[in-house]
Order: C-alpha cells, then sequence, then structure tokens
C-alpha cells in the first residue's frame, strides 16, 4: 500500500504584541514586566514596570531614549 505524501501543516509564526526588544533601559524582555512610558514628545518606549515607575516619579520627562536612561538609571559610583 502506498500512501499519499502529505504536505505538514503549515507553520506560521504569529508574532502577537511583539514587544520590540525589552525594557530600554535595562534589556529585560519578560512580557509579565514589560509596560511602557513616554516621552516628552509623546513617543511610546518600551520599559519594565520598575523603570516605568521610576520615570514617573522623576519630575521631568525624557526627551528621548538616552535621557530617560540617564534619568531612571541607577548610577552606583562610589
Ligand atoms: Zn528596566
Amino acid at each position: 500500500m502506498s500512501t499519499k505524501t502529505r504536505k505538514g501543516p503549515k507553520v506560521e509564526e504569529r508574532r502577537e504584541g511583539q514587544a520590540a526588544g525589552g525594557c530600554v533601559v535595562c534589556g529585560i524582555n519578560d512580557a509579565r514586566v514589560l509596560s511602557y512610558t513616554r516621552l516628552s514628545d509623546g513617543a511610546r518606549v518600551t520599559v519594565c514596570g520598575s523603570h516605568r515607575v521610576a520615570h514617573r516619579r522623576s519630575e521631568q520627562h525624557a526627551g528621548d531614549v538616552a535621557e530617560l536612561r540617564k534619568l531612571v538609571g541607577e548610577r552606583r559610583a562610589g
């Protein structure tokens, strides 16, 4: 008996709710903690929950990602 060759089911990768790279500050890429914050020009950037809070607590709005890192980044120099 010959069996017909079956084409396997087409596997398509679905990209649902893809977060772009994770937190822009610390780089964590865990969907459970990822959230977002807004820059002063309204641009949305992905951050983790703690950095979202840190940005909200700082009294300034970062104008870009580099500034956001400065505002919320933990500097433990000396
Ligand atoms: Zn973070």
